[in-house]
């Protein structure tokens, strides 16, 4: 199925004739994306489903993507978009549970089905994933993309695509990271480092709708107003204030339950000190560089548990789609057009936003 699919995604990039050609944003060079006619893919293979994309949601993978990572495994040219919705436009055999028109989102990297962490449903661990879509191997930006069905997931009645478009990456990633790694409990406090970022967000919203104390930090004074009115108990503008001090006075000297870390270098550290004795950090991202130290006294004797976290399985994405069905709706930032795709990478680059950029299609 896998070289039948691979097939369908990569496609020819040749000029075909003009009923066979759809729109592609594709990465030719490292920082510049071109918005090509490719060839579209054919009809749907057994067991796969054609999706006509409708939105696409920005991630910092899409950053790191079109900055250019030496040591990422991948060929150029390459479409981008990691995490996307749209609807079923055409179903191949075998396929019952999905029909034309139905609102979809899909799981972003090509995992194996067969090995015992699939068969277990971490999804993310899979032992033969052929890569992440959009980052590895060709994205969810262009008009049609066939998938395997196992891999596809319907959107609930009453969330829109723009909404849906958050939840295979941001909404599923933050559901795994807080529930499945640090196993968050109502009623405890968690530290959300950069609140007003699109998972940021989605942490301060997942944490208070089970009734946390949530502390989050940011960057400027507007962002604080934001934060505030997504139900943040506590901001911090780690700009003018010392986040490890203020943290301290806020929990009594007691410290968090849960840090929720993607900074890196800049705040790790200061977020293993504001962890109470057993506390949980977990982790996403490092866009603030590669490498830091870890006091290895302060880890043992205060018992931390340290999580990493990357992606989330098909359960966390379908948790996040039921979450948006109950009205926990992502937020979001600016919704841009196909042709500015770079203008929103270059936006979330610059940490300017304050929840998901959304490219409509
Ligand atoms: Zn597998």
């Amino acid at each position: 199925m896998i070289a039948a699919l691979d097939k369908a995604v990569c496609g020819e990039r040749v000029r075909a004739p003009a009923t066979y050609t759809m729109r592609a944003l594709t990465l030719v060079a490292d920082r510049k994306i071109e918005l090509l006619d490719v060839a579209a893919p054919s009809a749907p293979a057994a067991g796969e489903v054609q999706i006509r994309i409708k939105a696409i949601g920005l991630n910092h993978i899409d950053v790191w993507g079109w900055r250019g990572m030496a040591f990422a495994k991948r060929k150029l040219p390459l479409i981008v978009g990691v995490e996307a919705a749209g609807e079923v436009a055409a179903t191949g055999n075998g396929v019952t549970s999905l029909k034309p028109g139905d609102g979809v989102v899909a799981y972003g990297a090509l995992t194996c089905a067969t090995c015992k962490a699939c068969r277990e449903g971490r999804d993310n661990l899979c032992e033969n994933v052929a890569g992440i879509m959009g980052f590895h191997l060709d994205g969810f930006a262009r008009d049609l993309v066939n998938m395997p069905a196992r891999l596809v997931v319907p959107i609930p009645a009453g969330v829109n695509f723009r909404d849906a478009a958050c939840a295979p990456v941001a909404f599923a990633t933050v559901q795994h990271m807080l529930f499945d790694n640090a196993k968050l409990e109502p009623g405890e406090t968690i530290l959300v480092q950069a609140g007003g970022s699109g998972i940021g967000t989605a942490a301060i919203k997942m944490a208070k709708a089970i009734g946390c104390t949530v502390i989050t930090t940011v960057g400027d004074d507007a962002k604080a107003e934001k934060a505030k009115a997504l139900g943040a108990d506590h901001v911090i503008n780690y700009r003018t204030d010392r986040f490890e001090g203020v943290v301290r006075k806020l929990t009594g000297k007691k410290g968090v339950d849960v840090a929720f870390e993607h900074v890196g270098p800049d705040t790790f550290n200061g977020s293993l000190l504001c962890l109470k004795r057993g506390g949980r950090l977990v982790t996403c991202g490092s866009t603030s560089g590669q490498s830091t130290t870890v006091n290895l006294f302060q880890l043992y004797l205060q018992q931390y548990r340290i999580f990493g976290s990357f992606g989330a399985s098909m359960r966390n994405i379908r948790e996040s789609l039921a979450k948006m069905a109950s009205g926990l709706l992502p937020v979001i930032d600016t919704e841009v057009a196909l042709a500015d795709f770079e203008r929103g990478l270059a936006r979330l680059e610059s940490r300017q936003v304050f929840g998901k950029i959304i490219v409509n299609f």
